[in-house]
């Protein structure tokens, strides 16, 4: 622990000790011993003494035994010379140096007038309220419980100037904390300056004015422990439950505005001990190990623009936004609403334009939670019913985050913008695709918006792995254009992690269930040489999606006793889907085209499908809008293949995929491509001519036809017949 920090606090108990002797025995000397002290309307006594050392104190005399407590406690100041571990010291010091305040603050409630005004609201004669009274704390206590408020600021000193009062407050206030003010410096306060500005202040406002004195600083810890007494099952003495409890469950800090000086240093060590922190905006050091605080116990000199930030973070405070902020209806029961061409307003990306969806992780220097802008045209610079290319940059960071939890959390902008109403999503990663109706557009709905629902959502369902998020939207087409080649290289390392897995070296496989809001009975069964249909999970994703959300759509399956190796059926996989498809499939097959095939959703990224004249198969990227030779568009083959039923012959998946050992494994396995769209067959080309040379089959990439050469499956037989494809010469298919 900084000695610097230690002394000053440690001085500055000595000093606070020293003047809660002195007026105590002055009101003892003038009122007698026997007279009455009490906070206003509680039952926990004077709460600090009550919390930690299970004291009853009623009168003035026996104030002295809690004197008495604060002078044992009371360590010698810092030696010039020798250094000694610091931080038992300076906690025991922040301690004394609250029970002190406790019996400055008892004092002034013999006094008359009374200092305080012992009501909810301020008054305009009266601006320090003091210690709240039992019926504000079980209101306003229970709101640390039930998250409504997290927990608040006890704001020391005073701003450097009115403005940034109030911009500091309404800072704390949307992220639905309580303001504790007091200690005033040089007669001027926060409280002072916020009533200059006219705000409202009072309990009902979250802005709550304590007192001008350091002292009254000990209010808001007073709060803290008789929410632990009171909700936390903490019994009076049991010092570590109450402390505890307040570090584990009330996100509290100080922020110390102004000169720092020894007795607001005793102040923040005496919050330490609950698990407060402080962060100062003048330079007054640092304590930046962990230990009694979740994370650093003080950090210093943060710009008051910043320091709501910075406290959240160092508080380890998760930010969750109650309501989506947007001019549309939101919920779920939006998720499987469609918007028909012409209902549309706007477009964006698509199979005709480019676009992506982007998770990535900062620092978090780096970001601004909150932030979204939009880049390129917004809705109403475009035609009705026109089309712009989307690239939407989500940008996370938080000291849990972790590179693998990047995908877990973008494929939830698929969900999260569905669940708006008016606004229909469809695809993933580079092939995603958005319409805005007309109605939405009308209500005010913006680009901006898909921001605004990440935002709110992701804080809401995934904060806990992250602190701060902000948003890009791109729609200039170059904007897009430029950042896609970096995206896809991201897709590749992600799908490359699992390069040395196989199915068989696992004993567990991951479900995902994200897209039953689409087709009610499909599951994905994410196995480490298969990942979802739409391409963005793997069996890693899965199993990170699951350490993010245990109870969420990605579950851990026992693969159970192997039934086939081949088609790829498990019994613990049997009963799990069996389960989850709302028993409408019996039997399921992780890798055949053919028999009890996997069930499909609508996000697949190819389709698959039997050629019988060829003994092959074609496969269609969904990017491919033209005739393919099976007969049908892409559209038309996702209708039959979607919606969670088993379409033997036919199948839809992801494109890594393909390059799997277990692609179609009893069917003979990916030699049974006989034709693909050029530019899938491009983009695969080093994993077209790896399954070649693993399957002995020279310049197995050439013979696999595409719309080039074959629109027709009689094109694609005479094709294959002509370079003499191998799936002319594997067992028939049926
Ligand atoms: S396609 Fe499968 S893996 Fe992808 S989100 Fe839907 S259910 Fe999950």
């Amino acid at each position: 622990m900084s000695k610097i920090i230690a002394t000053k606090a440690i001085r500055g108990a000595h000093t606070l000790v020293g003047r809660a002797e002195k007026e105590l025995l002055q009101a003892i000397e003038e009122k007698g011993p026997d007279t009455r002290v009490e906070f206003p309307n509680t039952a926990y006594y004077l709460p600090i003494s009550h919390g930690m050392l299970g004291m009853r104190i009623e009168t003035l005399g026996g104030l002295k035994e809690l004197l008495a407590q604060a002078k044992n406690l009371l360590p010698p100041v810092p030696d010039d010379e020798l250094w000694l571990p610091y931080l038992g010291n300076a906690l025991d010091a922040g301690m004394a140096a609250l029970f002190a305040d406790e019996i400055i603050e008892a004092v002034k409630y013999t006094q008359d007038p009374l200092p305080y005004l012992p009501e909810l609201n301020p008054d305009n004669d009266h601006l320090w309220l003091g210690a709240a009274n039992d019926v504000i704390l079980r209101e306003r206590g229970i709101e640390f419980v039930d998250g409504t408020a997290p927990g608040f600021a006890a704001c020391v000193g005073c701003c450097p100037s009115s403005e940034v009062a109030v911009a500091v407050a309404r800072e704390l206030q949307e992220k639905n904390l309580y303001v504790f003010m007091s200690a005033a410096n040089d007669g001027r306060s926060m409280a002072h300056q916020l009533q200059e500005q006219g705000i409202e202040m009072g309990w009902e406002t979250r802005l709550v004015p304590f007192g001008d004195d350091v002292t009254a600083t000990v209010h808001a810890l007073g709060f803290a422990t008789r929410a632990a007494l009171s909700f936390g099952g903490a019994q009076p003495g049991d010092f570590d439950r109450v402390l505890r409890y307040n570090k584990n469950r009330v996100f509290a800090f100080v922020l110390a505005f102004g000169p720092v000086d020894d007795l607001k240093h005793a102040q923040a060590a005496g919050a330490i001990n609950f698990g407060f922190p402080t962060i100062a905006e003048t330079d007054i050091g640092q304590i930046l190990p962990t230990g009694v605080c979740t994370y650093e116990h003080v950090v210093s000199p943060i710009a008051p623009a910043k320091i709501v930030a910075k406290a959240i973070e160092v508080r380890g405070l998760k930010v969750t936004v109650s309501k989506v902020p947007i001019p549309v209806p939101y919920g779920p029961a939006f998720q499987g609403e469609r918007v028909r061409a012409q209902d549309t307003r706007a477009e964006l990306g698509g199979s005709t334009l480019p676009g992506f969806e982007f998770v990535t992780s900062r620092g978090l220097d780096e970001i601004e939670d909150g932030r979204i802008e939009v880049l390129g045209p917004d809705i109403d610079d475009i035609e009705p019913g026109g089309k712009l290319p989307v690239g939407i940059w989500v940008e996370v960071a938080g000291r849990e985050m972790q590179t693998d939890f990047e995908p877990i959390l973008e494929r939830q902008i698929h969900d999260l913008i569905n669940g708006a109403h008016g606004i229909f999503h469809m695809g993933q990663r580079d092939i995603n695709w958005i319409r805005i109706s007309k109605e939405a557009s009308d209500k005010g709905f913006c680009f901006k918006h898909l921001g605004s629902i990440l935002h709110a959502k992701l804080h809401g369902e995934y904060g806990k792995v992250f602190d701060k998020l902000q948003v890009k939207i791109f729609t200039r087409e170059e904007d897009v254009s430029e950042r896609l080649s970096h995206v896809r290289d991201v897709y590749g390392q992600r799908d490359a992690r699992l390069a040395d897995m196989t199915d068989e070296s696992v004993e567990t496989f991951y479900s995902c269930a994200l897209c039953q809001s689409f087709a009610p009975n499909h599951v994905c069964i994410i196995t480490p040489e298969r990942s979802g249909l739409c391409g963005s999970y793997n069996w890693l994703d899965g199993k990170a999606a699951h350490k993010i959300n245990p109870t969420g759509p990605n579950q851990p399956i026992p693969k159970g006793a192997v039934i086939d190796p081949i088609k790829g059926q498990w019994q613990g996989v049997n009963e799990f889907v069996y389960n989850s498809s709302h028993k409408s499939l019996e039997i399921f097959n992780a890798y055949s085209i053919i028999d009890y095939p996997m069930t499909s959703c609508g996000c697949f990224e190819c389709i698959s499908c039997l050629l019988p004249s060829t003994n092959g198969i074609m496969v269609v990227y969904r990017e491919f809008a033209d005739m393919t030779p099976v007969g049908m568009k892409f559209s038309t083959l996702a209708g039959m293949v979607g919606g969670g039923v088993q379409t033997p012959g036919f199948i839809g998946h992801s494109k890594q995929y393909i390059g799997s050992r277990k692609f179609i494994l009893p069917e003979g396995g990916a030699s049974r491509i006989v034709w693909m769209n050029s530019k899938l067959k491009e983009e695969l080309a080093p994993v077209l001519e790896k399954i070649g040379e693993n399957a002995g089959i020279d310049n197995f990439y050439d013979m696999i036809a595409d719309e080039t050469v074959a629109t027709t499956e009689e094109d694609v037989f005479e094709f294959v017949s002509k370079v003499n494809h191998p799936a002319l010469s594997m067992p028939a298919l049926f």
